[in-house]
């Protein structure tokens, strides 16, 4: 730094974990304009303004890697579930389902309903829904997939069928012009609805324009269930054919049955990473939400209603009690509360804490943030890995459990100078309490914010501090 030259923001006294997985040291943190301008002992430098981090930990930004905050970024330009955790950057696009590119007017089906209503479905191109970004920018950044299930509504007559030659040539040109605008891959959720059909040739076939980009392949797959295996090996034969980095999203082994399958699942990825580009993400909870789907309610323990279009009042509630007062059958129940959500019991727990602590694993939310009612995931994930499994638990350290939400994501997903603490970086930061960082969102109050999060900058602007969003929005759309 020039003499005379000062710094916009300076983090003073504080303990660095820069997001790589290095041991923490104690380092002050400078910013100018929207970079990282110095690391180290910067003791009499000059600042703007000075924030205090004395006890507290200075990290980078938490990137969630799994989100469907499409539609949350221009509703809810703090992105309030998010900046409140200490996150300023999200992947949104997930499990095939994507607000763009679909043109409007179309019904829009389970799960895309989860997104929004159809008005909120009003992008043709990939490109206009990133200029809508642009153009409002929210607190957080973005990083965006192309899902098949859009771009299957968008482009075919029937999709409870396998996609015709034509049709798969229409979506290819759709996903495209996706990764053209700057989108980081495509996903696919085959376990639902409008994307089932599609055969393995289908999704092969579409996602050779993602690899041929340098994009990522990033699927729910068919199965996480008895047949989680099969549809891992399809997800690499995908991957392969395409010639893109695989990513399981939300990686899981539901079903009692299958309880304690992840150490399988864990070494067949494992075995896999020796020959092609394999990621995953998880989240840190038993139990998985999405839409209220009969096949889901049948194999959960438990289901909770998160939300109902025709019966609103029920969200929160446990399905088994729904069912009783309406003097229902479980699945007539279901039918009745159509369009719906449901958190489902389906995990064990031994087999959270294990995937959590495989070395490749990032953390992603899966948030459902339009839910009336939602999982507390969408609140308490990252705190929640910081304090429950890393404090409290001692599965990874700390500085471990930053890298699986910064480092380590970043570098799945090509952000370029983000999820580090180092100089030249961009400033996305959070300075948090190591001692008292906790997840508060709970099954019953699942909007809590966390505890612990102190300040949160994007882009060298503070966007969350003492408990409050500031109204800065300097979040942005990433490129590949
Ligand atoms: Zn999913």
């Amino acid at each position: 730094m020039a003499v005379g030259e000062q710094y916009d923001v300076l983090f003073t006294g504080g303990t660095v974990i820069d997001g790589t997985g290095a041991p923490r040291v104690r380092a002050d943190v400078a910013v100018s304009g929207d970079r990282i301008a110095a690391v180290g002992d910067l003791a009499g430098a000059q600042a703007a303004r000075t924030i205090d981090a004395t006890g507290r930990i200075v990290s980078p930004g938490f990137i969630d890697a799994h989100t469907h905050d499409d539609n949350l970024l221009l509703v809810d330009p703090d992105v309030s579930p998010k900046t409140s955790q200490g996150v300023t950057t999200v992947i949104a696009g997930n499990c095939g389902v994507s607000l763009a590119p679909l043109a409007p007017g179309r019904p829009i089906p389970p799960p895309l309903d989860l997104l929004g209503g159809p008005a909120d479905f009003r992008f043709p191109r990939f490109a206009d829904y990133v200029a809508a970004l642009d153009e409002a920018p929210p607190a957080a950044n973005a990083g965006l997939l192309v899902g098949h299930s859009a771009l299957r509504l968008d482009t075919m007559e029937d999709v409870d069928l396998p996609a015709a030659a034509d049709e798969i040539d229409a979506m290819r040109e759709r996903l495209a012009e996706g990764m053209e605008a700057g989108a980081l891959g495509f996903s696919t959720g085959l376990i639902y609805g409008p994307n089932q059909a599609a055969t393995t040739d289908e999704v092969a076939a579409v996602a050779e324009v993602a690899g041929a980009a340098g994009g990522l392949y990033v699927t729910h797959m068919r199965n996480e269930h008895d047949g989680v295996e099969e549809a891992m090996e399809e997800a690499f034969e995908i991957g392969r054919r395409a010639g893109a980095g695989v990513v399981i999203s939300h990686h899981k082994c539901a079903g009692r049955q299958n309880f304690g399958r992840s150490n399988d699942t864990l070494a067949l990825i494992e075995r896999t990473r020796e020959r092609q580009a394999v990621g995953l993400d998880v989240y840190p909870y038993t139990a998985g939400s999405t839409v209220l789907l009969p096949d889901m309610v049948e194999k959960a323990e438990r289901v909770i209603v998160t939300w109902s279009e025709p019966h609103p009042e029920h969200a929160g509630r446990d399905l088994e009690d729904v069912a009783a007062d309406l003097r229902l059958e479980l699945q007539a129940a279901v039918a009745a509360l159509q369009p719906a959500g449901g958190i489902y019991f389906m995990m064990d727990e031994a087999d959270v804490r294990r995937i959590i602590a495989y070395p490749h694993s990032m953390i992603g939310s899966d948030g459902l943030p339009h839910d009336r009612h939602p999982h507390p995931r969408l609140w308490g994930t990252f705190p929640r890995v910081l304090g429950h499994y890393a404090r409290e638990l001692g599965l990874l350290t700390l500085e471990d459990a930053v890298r699986r939400m910064t480092g380590l994501s970043a570098a799945q997903f090509g952000l370029t100078d983000r999820g580090e603490v180092r100089t030249g970086a961009y400033a996305d930061l959070v300075m948090f309490d190591a001692e008292t960082i906790a997840d508060r969102a709970t099954f019953d109050e699942p909007t809590r914010p966390a505890a612990g999060i102190d300040v949160v900058m994007v882009n060298g602007a503070v966007v969350y501090e003492e408990g409050r969003h500031t109204g800065n929005r300097p979040g942005r759309a990433l490129r590949r």
